[in-house]
């Protein structure tokens, strides 16, 4: 068997003793006979594991009580209606920040159901940039305030989250949820689809404060209103079962090499090596700037395009696989999610270096 170095932005990779350990246990879970595919997801052996997952959830990313985790289905695209539908409370509007690809979509959905202000726009630098916290122009009745945390297809993250006062702050999270530590308190709520950082697709996370539930638009299907969902412990419908049971394998993989702190510290140094090579020569560039940089996705060109087939040929030559750039932004982009080992860092940069002296 060989396993190659996938660099996809999801789904993506996970970490290879997760598998190893889904496989073993694939038959017979716990010598209950039979797959978790197979379990009721009300019956005890489910419903342990489905508590146990939310419970690593919560303390990984230390969600404090007054927050709801929901296991919901749709991806990050289907909460893109979910959370206006959600969130509005009354409102009349909400603020989103434009940054690229992702928020994009989050605010051409959000339109169909509010009065959309876009507060502020990356869209005059080619998103290759956050814009500076001074330069929004928020509204203090907003519903609440979108970001998307990391552009998985532009490459652009915010270092931190941003100061909003007291408006709900909600944030994309689909690509950059648990690779480092969050200050959940800083936000209203928080979704993602798990394909990136977590499990398989299908499983999509919604972490958010109890206070804004409970008073969903009355035409909100009840699978995707909140405040059902919390109060059915995310069990209102069958949820995806086989994909929580891997959320929870991730989960413990993470506690086990240290929580989110050393996280980071592996994702900056895997991320440094990149970009440090990046800056270092002509042959290639990183065309973010350098203050929001993502460390979840690295796009990256070439500086000739022509030599674009021959560096993914070679790649994959090499067992390093799906490095082709996304075609809005052209190029290369390596994602190196949490389960990108260091090694496969080191070979991407190394086969880079061969290339350039190959052809530079
Ligand atoms: C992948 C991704 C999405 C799309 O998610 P779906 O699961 O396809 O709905 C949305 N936002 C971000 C930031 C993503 O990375």
């Amino acid at each position: 068997m060989t396993r190659v170095y996938n660099f996809s932005a999801g789904p993506a990779a996970l970490p290879e003793s997760v598998l190893k350990t889904a496989a073993a246990e694939m038959l017979d879970w716990h010598g209950s006979g039979m797959s978790v595919m197979e379990m009721s997801h009300r019956g005890p052996q489910f419903m342990a594991i489905a508590a146990q997952a939310q419970s690593l959830l919560r303390e990984l990313m230390d969600i404090p009580a007054n927050y709801k985790v929901l296991f919901m289905q749709g991806g990050a695209i289907a909460e893109n209606a979910i959370v206006p539908m959600n969130l509005l409370r009354g409102h009349a509007s909400a603020d989103y920040i434009d940054t690229g690809e992702w928020s994009r979509r989050s605010i051409e959905e959000a339109r169909r159901y509010a009065r959309v202000n876009v507060a502020a726009s990356a869209e005059d630098t080619g998103y290759t940039t956050i814009p500076g916290r001074s330069t929004w122009r928020l509204d203090p009745q907003a519903a609440y305030v979108h970001i998307c945390s990391n552009e998985t297809i532009g490459g652009v993250e915010y270092a931190e989250p941003p100061d909003v006062g007291s408006v709900p702050l909600v944030a994309d999270m689909s690509s950059s949820i648990l690779s480092r530590p969050v200050d959940v308190t800083r936000y209203g709520a928080i979704y993602g689809g798990a394909q990136k950082n977590i499990g398989p697709a299908g499983l999509t996370i919604v972490i958010v404060r109890e206070d804004l539930i409970g008073q969903a638009l009355a035409a909100t299907p009840s699978a995707f209103d909140y405040a059902v969902v919390a109060s059915h412990d995310s069990m209102f419908n069958t949820p995806p079962t086989y994909a929580i049971y891997i959320a929870g394998l991730v989960f413990e993989w993470i506690k086990s090499t240290g929580g989110l702190a050393a996280m980071e510290a592996r994702n900056r140094h895997k991320a440094a090596l990149l970009y440090d090579y990046l800056d270092s020569t002509d042959f290639y560039r990183s065309p973010v700037a350098r203050d929001c940089r993502s460390l979840m996705n690295v796009p990256f060109k070439l500086h000739d395009p022509a030599l674009d087939g021959a560096f993914l040929k070679g790649a994959e030559a090499r067992g390093m696989v799906q490095l082709k750039g996304h075609r809005l932004v052209g190029g290369m982009r390596a994602s190196i999610y949490n389960a990108m080992p260091l090694e496969g860092v080191l070979a991407l940069v190394s086969y880079m270096r061969e290339f350039e002296a190959a052809k530079g």
